[in-house]
C-alpha cells in the first residue's frame, strides 16, 4: 500500500479476529504492528506509532490485584484497553495484572512506576512485556538496536536507594524477575 504498510483481508471473521488477539506479531525479531482496518475505510489515518501489547504489572500488593484497577495501572504506560479479567484468586496465585494497553512505540518502554498507595508509602510496580521484539536495554525503545543507540543509558533509584539500570531483559514476561 505504501513504504512498509500493507493490507490484510481474511475470508472468516474469526480468523481476523484470531490474528487480532494474537498481537503483537514478531517476525524476525522485528515488529509487526497490527491495527484493526478503520470503519471509515481511511487507512492513511491510522497511528501506525502506537502498538498493542499485552503487558504484566507486578508488585501489586493483594487489595490492589483487582482487575478493576487496571485502568489506572495501565495510564502509566499508554492507553487502557482490556484485561484478561483473571479472578481475584487467578490475580493473587500468580502475582501481577494483565493488561492489554497502546503503547507509543517510538517512545521507551515503561519498565516500572511508584504507585503511592498510602502517604509515605510507595510500591515498586514492575511491567513484564509479553512477546517483545528486539528491544534496546540502553535506552528501552524497540525501534532500534542498542548498538546504534544514541542515548544515555537510563538508571533509577530502587526502593532501597540502591541505583539500577532501568532495562535488561526482566521487561520481557519471558524472563524471570
Ligand atoms: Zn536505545
Amino acid at each position: 500500500m505504501q513504504g512498509n504498510l500493507w493490507g490484510i483481508f481474511f475470508d472468516l471473521e474469526e480468523d481476523c479476529q484470531l490474528v487480532l488477539r494474537r498481537r503483537p506479531r514478531i517476525v524476525s525479531n522485528q515488529l509487526l504492528n497490527i491495527r484493526e482496518w478503520p470503519e471509515d475505510g481511511d487507512w492513511q489515518n491510522v497511528d501506525m506509532d502506537k502498538v498493542v501489547f499485552w503487558v504484566q504489572a507486578h508488585g501489586l500488593s493483594t487489595p490492589y490485584l483487582n482487575w478493576e484497577n487496571a485502568p489506572t495501572i495501565a495510564n502509566k504506560i499508554g492507553d487502557y484497553l482490556d484485561t484478561d479479567r483473571a479472578s481475584r484468586l487467578e490475580a493473587f496465585r500468580r502475582g501481577y495484572l494483565k493488561i492489554k494497553v497502546n503503547i507509543v512505540v517510538s517512545h521507551h518502554l515503561p519498565a516500572w512506576f511508584f504507585l503511592k498507595i498510602a502517604i509515605g508509602r510507595k510500591e515498586w510496580i514492575q511491567f513484564k512485556h509479553n512477546k517483545l521484539p528486539m528491544v534496546c536495554y540502553n535506552c528501552g525503545r524497540i525501534a532500534h538496536d542498542f548498538k546504534n543507540c544514541m542515548q544515555p543509558k537510563a538508571f533509577v533509584y530502587s526502593l532501597i536507594g540502591k541505583v539500577v539500570p532501568m532495562n535488561g531483559p526482566w521487561i520481557k514476561s519471558e524472563v524471570p524477575m
